[in-house]
């Protein structure tokens, strides 16, 4: 049996945009309510996506997207840790 190679598709709550999962950056909320940037994909629990651009992590927190889509709020260090992300991938 042929397996077709399938890229997964994901949306990023800051665009709106359907990426390859590997173009964008996963932010989980384990089962015990901690949120967490899931770098392997491995992470189990609600999981939101965002482009690895400034830009859309902007939109998300203006819009409280990413707040939404874990239905908890974002903490502190969780926001600083993504800026870090992004800006660290960037160059
Ligand atoms: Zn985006």
């Amino acid at each position: 049996m042929a397996r077709v190679r399938k890229v997964p598709q994901r949306i990023c709550v800051g665009c709106g945009q359907t990426r390859g999962k590997k173009e964008l950056i996963r932010i989980v909320r384990s089962p015990d309510y901690e949120i967490k940037i899931d770098t392997t994909g491995k992470l189990s629990g609600r999981g939101a996506y965002l482009c690895r651009r400034m830009e859309c992590l902007s939109a998300a927190l203006a819009g409280k997207q990413l707040e939404r889509a874990l239905r908890m709020e974002l903490p502190q260090e969780v926001i600083a840790a993504l800026k870090k992300t992004i800006s660290g991938d960037s160059f």
